[in-house]
């Protein structure tokens, strides 16, 4: 397959630009964008049903006054205290992170890393050397997840900069890039010969490279999202989609089925679905973990086993939890992976609370189970 000729994507930085919001929408939402940043792309916009006021696409990229309830934190999973050097967070034993920059291609309404859009931050990747010598030196990290903001946003020559000096490190086996660039801007893989080429190679090097592409509803797989997929697959790419659980944008079992089945048809691996972090601003999008439970496993009921490969999750400061079970009186979690490897299996049972967002919000423990690993 061939990529396609340059197309020029235009940028919405400010509301006041789109057509379709009334003068009074624009003045209750500006209050809004003077804490929470907008940003979106003509592409994106266009795929918006602006009769319905219901439509997902628009709950996903256009500002609602109800952000400004008071909500949540701004790093609700602690990812600060994982910074080991600039722009790097080592979590997880076998793998570490590049906070690669503070821009996206739109800014998702519920982003839980808004905090790097809102002020200047020491977190995100400036001098990317003292990061690769900490993973140098850990052989333990096999892999290494670029994210950000959107690690596509970088230009081309800058990513191979950093994907080749990431190539060289022996113990490197898989390098994960987190973008929604494939939803919001799919042009910036399916016009660019250089990036699909420099992806290419660093497979062919062994490092193999997974897109975890976030689409968070169907209609974001376009003919153009679609052929950019087709060229990363073409070009040695594993492709996984992850996305958060949203209320009034996937949070019925038929949106999610239809996300996760369309995914599967696109070659795309639906891997997670997270609970909505409470971090600031996010409380319109917050669905009840036990809600989001019952929505998940409903959704699953339509789906083959290609689609079931997906896990829901929260991505809690301790690590990533998965949603087991439920029964009439209880709910089963268990740390899937852990900054604590102790931590990893552990199976907790908690007394029920429909009103639960987060871990903290479950305080009766009924019972509980650790694996013991041998190898710790
Ligand atoms: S693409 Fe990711 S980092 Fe960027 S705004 Fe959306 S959720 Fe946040």
């Amino acid at each position: 397959m061939n990529v396609t000729p340059k197309k020029k994507i235009k940028y919405f930085n400010s509301i006041d630009k789109l057509q379709n919001l009334s003068g009074e929408e624009k003045i209750s939402l500006k209050k809004v964008t003077e804490t929470f940043a907008f940003r979106a792309t003509d592409y994106y916009l266009s795929l918006i049903n602006w009769q319905d006021k219901n439509d997902p696409i628009k709950k996903l990229i256009i500002p609602d006054v109800k952000e400004l309830q008071k909500w949540g934190e701004k790093d609700p999973s602690y990812e600060k205290s994982y910074t080991v050097a600039p722009g790097l967070q080592h979590k997880y034993t076998q793998t570490a992170l590049f906070l690669i920059g503070p821009t996206c291609f739109g800014y998702c309404r519920f982003c839980f890393r808004k905090r790097l859009f809102m002020e200047d931050t020491h977190e995100i990747l400036i001098d990317v050397k003292p990061a690769l010598d900490y993973i140098s030196k850990h052989h333990e990290i096999q892999n290494v997840l670029l994210t950000g903001g959107d690690p596509l946003v970088l230009s081309t020559s800058k990513l191979k900069m950093i994907l080749t000096k990431l190539a060289e490190i022996k113990h490197l086996i898989n390098i994960r890039i987190g973008t929604k660039a494939l939803a919001y801007n799919p042009f910036r893989v399916s016009t660019d010969p250089e990036l699909l080429d420099l992806f290419k190679d660093i497979n062919k090097k062994g490092k193999r490279i997974h897109i975890v592409a976030q689409f968070d509803h169907e209609r974001e797989f376009t003919k153009h999202s679609r052929k950019a997929i087709n060229l990363l697959i073409e070009s040695g790419c594993v492709m996984l989609t992850q996305m958060p659980l949203l209320r009034g944008i996937n949070d019925s079992p038929l949106t999610l089925s239809n996300l996760w089945n369309t995914a599967v048809n696109a070659g795309v691996t639906p891997y997670y679905l997270f609970q909505c972090r409470p971090t600031v601003g996010n409380k319109p999008f917050a669905v009840p973990i036990e809600e989001g439970y019952r929505i998940f496993e409903q959704a699953k009921m339509n789906c083959s086993g290609l689609a079931k490969r997906i896990k829901f999750v929260m991505s809690h400061a301790t690590g990533k939890i998965e949603m087991v079970a439920l029964t009439e009186k209880h709910i089963i979690l268990k740390y899937h992976q852990a900054a604590d490897p102790k931590l990893i299996g552990k199976t907790m049972i908690f007394k029920r609370n429909p009103n639960a967002y987060w871990l903290e919000d479950y305080t009766e423990l009924v019972d509980e189970y650790k694996i013991e690993n041998p190898f710790i």
